[in-house]
């Protein structure tokens, strides 16, 4: 404990060294002036949309955040969930450098999403900020009037009486060392790496660089949310009391935090669009509208200069007569001291419109809604995580599951209704996995298996043991399709399978099915017997993790595509089945693409899933072609998964 305390009384030496270099000018009396009042007083906007003195009208629900930020605030922590093009930059980050250079002066940091960010940020920014706000001449004076080499105006660090200022990314050292600061701005928090080059948390870290100020320090955590399971802006806004906007109607001036509108619900943001996902427009104006939650009136874009007024504007007269005005409200007891958190999605933006909003929806629903443009669209309008199934699943759930059978056998009271075989082929092994379907997707892994071998050799054992193993019986059911990766050892593997009459194909995972959004597609091969099968990997592998993510039902039963494993299967099983991850990457050209990867662990569980699962789409398709062929299916008519398992089930009381 002493040792501890003696660590800590360190720390706080090395800031107040740091302080006693700066500090000789400080000014006594604690400034009371309100960081608002001093941007409106003092800042002039030259870049941008809105030139000319800044107002916080431009954003009203800025401006509590922003005075948590002022000198007098007791608020030690302000975190801000938060869509883009809400006008935060310029309204929190650059006003409180400005504040503080000019006001309020202390140690500041000012943290972003990288160095080369931060760097720009202070170039163009900053430097803007300083030049326009009037404060240019504080700037540097420190280092100067005591005759040292160095300049206090760098791109990264700047001095000032009574401070300084230095900027970076989240590895830059100055968060890693024993440096102090009384005031932390972030940005972009949610691109902060989950442990900074193995000195853990960044949260924590940057708590750590406050912490010689007691109760005494200022953070402001700002960023739009992520992936949900390691959103960093989450996390913060759920340790503070979660305040949302709340904002009157003008028809009844009943106030209410704003959200997207739901089918069959009253209140929220709707829209009108065609069959065509085209949005519509009468009279030149959009079809988009803000329904009331209380008496369903409706509020048009217009109406947000009106509805966002708060009560330093006066805010206005609703239809009924009353004075209402925007407020935030808390909606959680913190779980931190001085800590509040604002949560801000795109609907009160006045820099961006609702239009732009429904547009940029029509237009992903209309694609499919892919994956990585739709997470953008959550994360920067609906300012909400992002959950999908490129996530890993959590390799605890899959350890902790009950399970309640051994390999090559099923529980009493599950029935499947068929079994898929598949194989990764590797130089020295074939690993396959045997796995029974049910209704649903549900699935049940009878067996996996490693067969040792030179799978260059046609006629190595491996292949004759493959061969046995595709032919046996599982539950009483021979697999009904395999598919064996041909990526790898491709005429080996054609030749293989085309010794079987059918029901065993060749595998390829494809970027022209990829492409085309399908799952499967077969093609027949020249001088081959047997089609093979290409596959969509990406979608298959989101549909295994998004089903190896589920958890049973309190009511005991099992979700649609839930996956069930024999008692024997070990730790080192589900770290191959759970190997890989889907990460974003950004293409030369900007464009956002995907990736899976599985570092350097071993995937092979997980192949062999993706070619069993490819399987299940092949059986789904042939039946589809054998009941249009026999004539129980009439052209025109939908063959849709329920019918598919529907005619399964049929067949099974029938057999
Ligand atoms: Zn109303």
């Amino acid at each position: 404990m002493i040792k501890a305390l003696l660590d800590a009384q360190d720390i706080k030496l090395t800031a107040n060294e740091i302080l006693s270099k700066t500090r000789e000018i400080i000014p006594t009396e604690i400034n009371r002036t309100l960081l608002t009042d001093w941007a409106e007083e003092n800042r002039t906007l030259k870049e941008g949309k809105y030139q000319g003195p800044y107002s916080y009208d431009l954003a009203p629900y800025l401006r509590e955040i922003a005075d948590n930020l002022s000198a007098a605030s007791e608020v030690s922590e302000t975190a801000v969930k938060k869509a883009t093009r809400m006008g935060a930059t310029v309204g929190l980050h650059e006003n409180w450098i400005g504040y503080t250079i000019d006001e309020d002066p202390s140690e500041m940091a000012y943290i972003t999403s990288s160095d080369d960010l931060a760097g720009a940020q202070m170039d163009l920014r900053v430097n803007s900020l300083i030049n326009s706000s009037g404060i240019a001449d504080k700037i540097g004076n420190v280092e100067k009037r005591k005759g040292e080499k160095t300049s206090g105006d760098k791109v990264t660090q700047k001095a000032f009486p009574g401070g300084y200022l230095m900027a970076g990314g989240p590895k830059a050292p100055f968060i890693k060392r024993q440096f102090g600061f009384k005031k932390i701005a972030t940005d972009e928090v949610d691109e902060f790496p989950d442990d900074i080059d193995k000195n853990g948390d960044p949260i924590g870290l940057i708590r750590g660089r406050v912490k010689g100020y007691g109760d005494d320090y200022k953070i402001l955590w700002a960023s739009s949310p992520k992936l949900k399971h390691n959103s960093k802006i989450n996390r913060l806004y759920k340790e503070g009391d979660q305040r949302k906007y709340y904002v009157p109607c003008k028809h009844c001036g009943h106030k209410q935090p704003m959200k997207w509108g739901k089918k069959g619900e009253r209140g929220g943001l709707k829209f009108e669009h065609d069959e065509d996902n085209r949005l519509i427009y009468r009279n030149g104006k959009p079809a988009v509208w803000y329904e009331c939650e209380n008496c369903g009136g409706h509020w048009v874009e217009e109406d947000k200069e009106l509805f966002l007024s708060d009560k330093t504007m006066g805010g206005f007269a609703a239809e009924n007569g009353k004075t209402v005005y925007a407020e935030w409200r808390p909606t959680a007891v913190p779980r931190r001291k001085n800590m509040r958190s604002y949560f801000l999605p795109g609907f009160y933006s006045l820099m961006s419109t609702w239009e732009t909003a429904v547009l940029e929806f029509l237009e992903l629903k209309s694609n499919g809604f892919p994956r990585a443009e739709f997470q953008v669209w959550v994360n920067c309008f609906l300012a909400e995580t992002f959950e999908d199934s490129g996530e890993k699943p959590k390799i605890e759930t899959l350890l902790t599951q009950e399970r309640t059978y051994h390999k090559g056998s099923l529980p009493l009271n599950d029935k499947p209704l068929f079994v898929t075989l598949g194989a990764d082929v590797q130089d020295d092994r074939i690993e396959c996995e045997i796995v029974a379907w049910g209704r649903d997707k549900e699935s049940w892994s009878i067996d996996y298996k490693i067969i040792p071998g030179n799978t260059g050799d046609t006629e190595d054992a491996c292949w004759n043991a493959l061969r046995s193993i595709i032919t046996s019986k599982y539950c009483g059911m021979q697999p009904v399709l395999t598919g064996i990766d041909a990526g790898h050892k491709t005429d080996i593997v054609y030749e293989f399978c085309d010794r079987f009459e059918s029901g065993v194909h060749p595998v390829m995972g494809s970027d022209k099915v990829r492409k085309s959004c399908e799952y499967i597609k077969t093609f027949a091969v020249q001088s081959h017997t047997t089609p093979r099968i290409d596959i969509n990997t990406d979608l298959l592998k989101q549909e295994i993790y998004r089903y190896l993510s589920k958890g049973q039902f309190e009511s005991g039963k099992f979700p649609h595509g839930y996956c069930h494993f024999p008692v024997e299967y070990e730790r080192k099983y589900f770290n191959m089945l759970t190997a890989e991850e889907r990460i974003t990457v950004r293409d030369q050209y900007g464009h956002i693409n995907y990736k899976w990867d599985a570092g350097k662990r071993r995937n092979e569980a997980l192949d062999c899933r993706v070619y069993a699962l490819a399987m299940v789409y092949a059986y789904y398709q042939a039946s589809d072609e054998n009941l249009r062929y026999t004539g129980q299916l009439e052209e025109t008519e939908p063959f849709t998964w329920s019918d598919f398992w529907d005619y399964l089930e049929h067949e099974e009381l029938s057999a």
